[in-house]
């Protein structure tokens, strides 16, 4: 399995510290299938500079609907040009979000696109939308890969945000989302071969796993080290503290698995 960093920064940028770090997205490829998780904006271009057709994409995990994870209608138009200029490329992309965006997509669409709000034009992809959320822990297959999702806090608890486990090839990767602390954030975790997992509360911002809902890196360490995770890579890099402070400060929590600090364009293989 592999892992290309597309984003592992923030909505914010110009800030001290995340220079070179654009809002999160990621793809893990397989020997069969290749899947992105969170789709922020302008992400077609970093997928061309990290090799990618970017038409080539069929499977989009999002986490949540705020806009640094979520730029889905960009992503879906430049597709449409593709197959509009140079013929069919991609007619079909399956979506696993939550609830809130599988059944809001439409209304968002029609909104940018009052022209063809039912996209009737042959350019869009048919679009396979997979509520993940509202129940809880669901289950798909993605060819011989399961993915199952977790609701998870975040945004005060009023946004319908999930993380996702996807397991293939014997491996297990599992990505955070958004997500302060919770239940469901320590089962997606369990036996995790590598855990993306934001960390963007500062350190010593203890309140806000349980408020807002991000994790710091010593919760974060704390949730690697009771599920037993065997590598923690963080991401949603703020750049308020530096890396040595994140890593001695996930270290507290007594986590002694692989831990390194994401940065965009970084290939690991799991
Ligand atoms: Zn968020
Ligand atoms: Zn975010």
């Amino acid at each position: 399995m592999k892992l290309t960093v597309l984003g592992s920064g923030t909505c914010g940028s110009q800030m001290p510290g995340i220079e070179n770090r654009k809002p999160p997205a990621f793809v893990v490829q397989s020997e069969s299938q290749t899947i992105m998780f969170d789709c922020s904006e302008a992400v077609r271009f970093r997928l061309e500079e990290a090799g990618f057709n970017y038409v080539d994409i069929n499977h989009v995990c999002i986490s949540h609907a705020h806009p640094d994870h979520y730029a889905f209608v960009h992503f879906l138009q430049s597709i449409g040009c593709i197959n509009s200029w140079l013929g069919p490329h991609n007619e079909r992309i399956d979506v696993y979000a939550p609830r809130h965006i599988t059944e809001n997509f439409d209304a968002l669409w029609a909104l940018y696109v009052p022209d063809d709000p039912q996209r009737k034009n042959r350019i869009w992809p048919a679009l396979h939308f997979h509520p993940m959320s509202n129940p809880d822990k669901q289950v798909l297959q993605i060819g011989e890969h399961r993915l199952k999702s977790f609701s998870v806090y975040h945004g005060h608890g009023r946004v319908d945000a999930c993380s996702f486990r996807l397991e293939a090839q014997g491996k297990v990767f599992v990505y955070s989302g958004d997500t302060g602390e919770c239940t469901g954030i320590r089962e997606s975790a369990l036996g995790a071969d590598l855990f993306l997992c934001e960390a963007s509360a500062r350190v010593h911002d203890v309140e806000n796993p349980h408020t807002y809902g991000h994790l710091t890196p010593r919760l974060a360490g704390d949730i690697a080290l009771k599920a037993g995770v065997k590598r923690m890579v963080f991401f949603h890099y703020t750049g308020l503290n530096s890396d040595e402070e994140m890593i001695e400060d996930c270290r507290k929590s007594g986590y002694e698995g692989e831990l390194t600090i994401a940065k965009d364009f970084d290939v690991l293989s799991f």
